[in-house]
C-alpha cells in the first residue's frame, strides 16, 4: 500500500490496477507478448494523430534520458549539426550528450522563464545553413513552461531540417499534432502522462526520416535504428525488455483511452492545475513561469515575500499527511515544485493545499 501520493513529474503515482498487471512473469519470444508490444506502438501513433504507412514506434529500455540519448546518438549523421533550443534542464541534459558523442551543437539558451522565440531562430536558421536538425523539450519540467513547438516546427519544415521533441512530460496529456507540427522524432516515457511505472522509453519516427539512420549510431545498446528493425520485424525487442513494465504500460493506455483520452486527460490535469495556482495563489506562493506559458503538469513556487522555508522540513510535514512534493530546480532562485499528473484529482489538490495552509500557520 502507498503511505503517500507523488506530486512529482514521474514516477507518478499509479492506479492498483497498473501495478497488479506486473504480477505476471512473461515469455519474451511468446507470440502474445510481442503482440502486446506491437499494440503499444500502434496506440502509441493513434495518440500522436499519424499514421503506421507514415510513422512508426521504437519502444527502448531504459528511463526518458535513454531514449533522448538512442535519438541523438543514432539519427544525427557525423557531418551533422544539431540547433538545440534550451530553457531548462533538459535542454541542458541534449546538450551534454553532444558532448559525449562530439556531435556539432549550435546551442541557444533562452532563460528558464522564457519560450524559444522563433523570430530569434529563425534569424540563425538563416544564417546558418550547416545545421541540419533541431532539438527542443516541449513540456521544460524543470519550470513547467510549455514550449510552442508547432511554431519551431513549421520553421523546420521551411527551412528543410528534422526536428527532434522531447515530449517526455507532455505525450498523452497535451494534445500533440504530430503530423501537423513537422515533428520527425517524437520522445517520451512509460513513466509520465500515460501513467505506466519507469523502465522503457518510446520514440515515435517519421519512418522516411528513420531510413537514413541505418549505421549511424555512436552506441550498440542504444541503436535507434537497429532497435526498429528488429522490432519492425514481429514485435521482438531487441535485448532483454522489461515484460513487467510493458504490461504495465499496455494496461495503462487502456485505462487513458477508458478515461476519454488525451483530451480527457487533459481536461483533468488542468483543473488540477488551475486549482492549485488558485490556491497557491491565496496562501501568498508566486508561480515563476508567466501563467501565459505555464503548463498543466508541474508548477514552480517561489515562497511568499520575506519567508523562505526549509524545503527538507516541509517536505517532510507534507509527506507525513500523505503527499512527496518536489524540490526545485532553478539555480538562482528558491523554489519548489507541485507535479498534478498521475492518479492525482480535485481532492488531492483540496487536501495538499489545506496541509500547506497548516504548515504556514505553524511557521507564523
Ligand atoms: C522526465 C524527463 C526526462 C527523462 O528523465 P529520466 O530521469 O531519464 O526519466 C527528459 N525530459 C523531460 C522534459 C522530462 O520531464
Amino acid at each position: 500500500m502507498n503511505t503517500y501520493k507523488l506530486l512529482t513529474p514521474g514516477p507518478l503515482t499509479t492506479t492498483a490496477t497498473v501495478k497488479e498487471a506486473m504480477m505476471i512473469d512473461h515469455c519474451t519470444w511468446d507470440d502474445d507478448y510481442k503482440r502486446i508490444t506491437q499494440d503499444i506502438r500502434k496506440d502509441l501513433l493513434g495518440f500522436a494523430h499519424v499514421s503506421e504507412t507514415e510513422y512508426t514506434t521504437i519502444l527502448m529500455q531504459g528511463s526518458g534520458s535513454f531514449g533522448v540519448e538512442s535519438v541523438i546518438s543514432t539519427v544525427i549523421p557525423k557531418d551533422g549539426c544539431l540547433l538545440l533550443l534550451s530553457n531548462g534542464a533538459y535542454g541542458e541534459r541534449i546538450y551534454k550528450m553532444c558532448c559525449y558523442h562530439h556531435i556539432d551543437c549550435m546551442h541557444m539558451r533562452f532563460a528558464y522563464d522564457e519560450i524559444p522565440d522563433p523570430i530569434k531562430v529563425e534569424e540563425v536558421l538563416k544564417i546558418n545553413p550547416q545545421i541540419t536538425h533541431i532539438a527542443m523539450i516541449h513540456s521544460e519540467t524543470t519550470s513547467g513552461i510549455l514550449n510552442d513547438i508547432a511554431s519551431i516546427g513549421k520553421l523546420s519544415h521551411q527551412y528543410k531540417k528534422i526536428m527532434i521533441v522531447d515530449a517526455m512530460s507532455s505525450f498523452g496529456a497535451i494534445d500533440i499534432k504530430m503530423k501537423e507540427w513537422y515533428i520527425d522524432f517524437l520522445i517520451s516515457s512509460a513513466n509520465k502522462c500515460i501513467q505506466g511505472v519507469p523502465g522503457f522509453s518510446f520514440i515515435i519516427a517519421n519512418r522516411d526520416k528513420l531510413k537514413y539512420c541505418k549505421d549511424q549510431a555512436r552506441t550498440l545498446s542504444l541503436d535507434l535504428y537497429d532497435q526498429w528493425v528488429t522490432m519492425e520485424k514481429d514485435g521482438k525487442w531487441r535485448y532483454t525488455s522489461p515484460t513487467h513494465v510493458v504490461l504495465a504500460f499496455s494496461k495503462a493506455i487502456q485505462e487513458l483511452k477508458e478515461e476519454g483520452g488525451v483530451y480527457a486527460r487533459h481536461q483533468r490535469y488542468q483543473h488540477n492545475m488551475n486549482l492549485l495556482i488558485q490556491n497557491f495563489e491565496q496562501l501568498g506562493f508566486t508561480l515563476y513561469v508567466d501563467k501565459a506559458n505555464q503548463g498543466p503538469i508541474i508548477a514552480t513556487f517561489l515562497y511568499p515575500e520575506g519567508k523562505n522555508f526549509d524545503f527538507h522540513e516541509m517536505y517532510q510535514y507534507i509527506k507525513a499527511r500523505g503527499y512527496a512534493i518536489y524540490p526545485g530546480k532553478l539555480t538562482d532562485k528558491e523554489t519548489f515544485r507541485i507535479g498534478v499528473i498521475g492518479e492525482i484529482y480535485e481532492e488531492d489538490i483540496q487536501k495538499l493545499s489545506r496541509i500547506m495552509k497548516e504548515y504556514m500557520e505553524r511557521k507564523g
